[in-house]
């Protein structure tokens, strides 16, 4: 067959691929643990995977589960501290607005991170609750608070006085408002990326640590990636889930679409013997103006400034935190947290943000390469959907027919 009608059927839906043979979900007798989704044993698609972050690694393991050949590629390894998805910890909630797509996709990533947690046989999810705190009653809040109706999710609305009584340990000072989803998680987030990647090569996807650059094109196709060895990496289809750094490998294509900001992430360390700011004494917490979750495994009250550096680079930027939020997220804890005032930090990170500025993913072909789709764009909520928004990516990549809505709002041309 010429190479690019191979290259074309083999991107072509799936229904025209061959029959294949199942390999059933097996328990470990020891740790109870699931093999999780079985794996078609017979290879239909050669597909590259590059970036293993929440958006690369889990679409790497779902076309993996979905039979194919997939190489996942990371510049630095899964969970790396570079990484978006490498922080920590992230949570999952459903509260989300009025963006009712997002809110069940990530009601739906909740029964999955549940599945998979117990699948890996890692502990990943610290059912923590989160708090909505708000002066008053916001059309965003008001629109939350519907949304949680629609999709059936369980809240609890509070005022003031009920956020005294409830959360002594807080001062809910200028807060009228207080919105608690009893359901949000925690994911311990590096924790997950590396079981994700290690399920990936248990049920025989490759993994490789190198940088990749798109390489030949032909036809409006490419042929093949470029790795830091100088070797060339060629697939029928490629992803490219690079997160901060899609507007360096596509600069004409996502620098104007994609911004990257840094962001502060800090630790303050509980007094000795005080743990009502502790997990699972206290929910994740936000504000307009920050947010953060209680101490889980001792590492600290979690405060994350919704402001922070303009322009990141997560190559070469120097991961260190700055005085000036130091300063000021002391003042705020004082006011709202005031066990905490003059504790010091016991940990803290830099992590940057890849910002569209709708804050809607981007999830599309690339308009000059018809095999290769971009995703990312997670705008400072996509870790959440990974076991969701991965299998949607891979469905994408092989040409399936998706959700048209959410097509629609994550395309490109928008
Ligand atoms: C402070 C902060 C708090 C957040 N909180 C939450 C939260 O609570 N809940 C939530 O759902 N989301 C949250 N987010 C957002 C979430 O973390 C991101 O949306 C998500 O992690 C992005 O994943 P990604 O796979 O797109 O990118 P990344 O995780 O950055 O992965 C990209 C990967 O690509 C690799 N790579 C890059 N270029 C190349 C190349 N050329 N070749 C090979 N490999 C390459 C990198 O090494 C990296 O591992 C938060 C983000 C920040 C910054």
């Amino acid at each position: 067959m010429h190479r690019r009608t191979f290259l074309q059927a083999a991107s072509a839906p799936l229904g025209l691929a061959a029959v294949n043979r199942f390999v059933p979900p097996v328990t470990d007798p020891v740790s109870g643990s699931v093999s999780g989704p079985a794996v078609h044993t017979t290879p239909r698609a050669s597909v590259v995977v590059i970036g293993a972050g929440a958006f690369g690694g889990w679409t790497a393991l779902h076309l993996r589960e979905m039979g194919h050949a997939v190489t996942l590629l990371d510049a630095y390894g899964p969970g790396n501290s570079r990484a978006t998805s490498g922080d920590e910890t992230r949570q999952i909630r459903c509260g989300y607005g009025d963006r009712l797509l997002y809110a069940r996709s990530a009601q739906r990533a909740m029964v999955a991170w549940h599945e998979r947690e117990r699948e890996f046989g890692v502990s990943l999810l610290n059912p923590t609750g989160r708090l909505q705190l708000a002066p008053d009653w916001t059309p965003s809040l008001r629109a939350t608070q519907a949304t949680l109706t629609t999709l059936a999710v369980p809240f609890e609305a509070m005022t003031t006085d009920d956020l005294r009584r409830r959360y002594p340990q807080m001062n809910p000072e200028g807060m009228g408002v207080g919105l608690l989803e009893p359901g949000a998680l925690v994911i311990r987030a590096k924790q997950a990326m590396l079981a994700v990647s290690q399920a990936f090569q248990r049920k025989g996807g490759t993994l490789r640590i190198s940088r990749a650059q798109p390489g030949t094109t032909d036809g409006g196709r490419l042929v093949d990636v470029r790795l830091d060895d100088g070797s060339r990496l060629a697939a029928d289809s490629f992803v490219f889930a690079c997160g901060p750094w899609l507007p360096k490998l596509f600069p004409a294509l996502l620098r104007s679409r994609i911004q990257v900001p840094g962001r502060d992430v800090l630790y303050f360390g509980l007094p000795s013997g005080d743990q009502r700011l502790a997990f699972p004494n206290f929910p994740n917490y936000s504000e307009e103006r920050y947010y953060g979750f209680a101490s889980i495994d001792g590492r600290g009250f979690k405060v994350c400034p919704t402001t922070g550096t303009n322009s990141f680079d997560p190559d070469v930027d120097e991961r260190i935190i700055s005085a000036t939020e130091v300063r000021r997220a002391r003042a705020y804890l004082a006011q709202r947290f005031p066990s905490l005032a003059g504790q010091p930090i016991t940990e803290s990170r830099v992590c940057q943000l890849e910002n569209t500025a709708d804050e809607h993913f981007i999830i599309d072909r690339h308009p000059e390469m018809a095999n290769v789709m971009i995703a990312g764009g997670g705008s400072g909520h996509g870790f959440k959907h990974g076991p969701v928004i991965g299998n949607y990516i891979a469905k994408r990549a092989l040409g399936e027919t998706t959700d048209g809505d959410f097509d629609h709002m994550v395309r490109l041309a928008r």
